[in-house]
């Protein structure tokens, strides 16, 4: 089969792999569309993979093509989407149905071979069907939907609330399609690409703020005096991660999603802001709860098929297998604007 290994960092090469191996409880999957995460990128261009050589690859759709012994409920032609987490289920998170700090884990294209490859072989218990009306590009956007909506549970988002959203990632596009949904009273979406901001207002965002341009104090002035009720933090660097205590009203919630990968410090005077502000600190990592994979799966699925999350705007390039290296390098490019990325079987 045809697959992108990454042999190191900066090496990545389509080549011709055998089969994956199945066991009796798998599942072979032929894969239809598999989009690219941001956290992917520096396991390309940097040294975050956990070893090599490696298929990443974990927001997967496709088609079922074979099932093991003892796989029960699916069967070859099943359309399916995957689920990347391979918890243990017995560790002490586990039985608690916290499955992301799971001790034990494996995990679809960063611990074990993902989905930039034709063939994927997983666990029964990985695979969530598609409905009906939903495509196999839909389908591969379940996982980072579920991600951001897990972390408005995190953040107890509830509807007649306003929200900053800072990052117009696909994370942060989903929370404010979220957000929508529920019925925010405003959402404040801050980024510095013009056309991402654009998308936003176009999802119906009510102030879109250009992080980048100067006098963003004045634009902003009136949520500063007030501030927002949530703060959904997805970018992951030291700028934005203190923005959002700036943004959130006293005893409102900060809920931080972006993967940090720089040091962050504070004076004393922005530490000192969570201790005045009485602000509640939230973290959110993966989507994951019981009973598996949970809440933000299933209402993603099925928000994603009835077409009330959108998918199509927030698809902004599609690529073969073959083209990787070009996937990869538009979304390390900060001159080309790019938002999902997805790679076509
Ligand atoms: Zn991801
Ligand atoms: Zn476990």
């Amino acid at each position: 089969m045809k697959a992108a290994v990454l042999h190191g960092p900066e090496d990545i090469r389509c080549e011709e792999l055998p089969l994956p191996k199945m066991g009796k409880g798998d599942v072979l999957v032929k894969t239809k569309a598999v989009g690219i995460c941001g956290s992917d990128v520096p396991r390309v261009w940097g040294r975050a993979a956990h070893f090599y050589p490696i298929v990443l690859g974990h927001e997967i759709s496709g088609e079922v093509v074979k099932v093991g012994k003892e796989v029960k409920k699916f069967s070859p032609q099943d359309r399916v989407a995957i689920i990347p987490l391979i918890p243990c289920f017995s560790c002490s998170a586990c039985q608690q149905g916290q499955y992301s700090s799971c001790k034990n884990y494996s995990f679809i294209g960063s611990r074990r071979d993902g989905g930039f490859a034709e063939f994927v072989s997983v666990p029964e218990k990985n695979l969530i069907k598609l409905p009906e009306k939903m495509s196999f590009e839909e389908g591969a956007l379940i996982e980072p939907a579920s991600v951001a909506l897990y972390a408005l549970m995190r953040g107890e988002f509830k509807g007649g609330e306003s929200i900053a959203i800072l990052g117009l990632g696909t994370i942060g596009m989903l929370v404010l399609e979220w957000t929508k949904l529920f019925g925010a009273r405003e959402i404040l979406c801050f980024d510095v690409v013009e056309e991402k901001l654009k998308i936003a207002q176009k999802l119906g965002a009510d102030l879109c703020v250009d992080s980048g341009k100067r006098h963003l104090e004045s634009t902003v002035s009136h949520i500063l005096e007030e501030g927002v009720d949530l703060v959904v933090e997805t970018v992951g660097i030291p700028a934005t991660q203190l923005q959002a205590l700036e943004l959130v009203r006293p005893r409102g919630r900060v809920v931080y999603v972006g993967t940090p990968h720089k040091n962050v410090e504070f004076t004393p005077e922005q530490f000192e802001k969570i201790l005045r502000k009485e602000i509640s600190i939230t973290g959110s990592w993966m989507s994951y709860s019981a009973p598996f994979p949970g809440k933000a799966w299933n209402l993603s699925t099925r928000f994603l098929a009835e077409k009330r999350i959108r998918a199509d705007i927030l698809i902004s390039h599609r690529f073969n297998i073959c083209q990787i290296r070009k996937a990869f390098e538009v979304m390390a490019d900060s001159s080309v604007f790019s938002e999902k990325v997805m790679i076509l079987f």
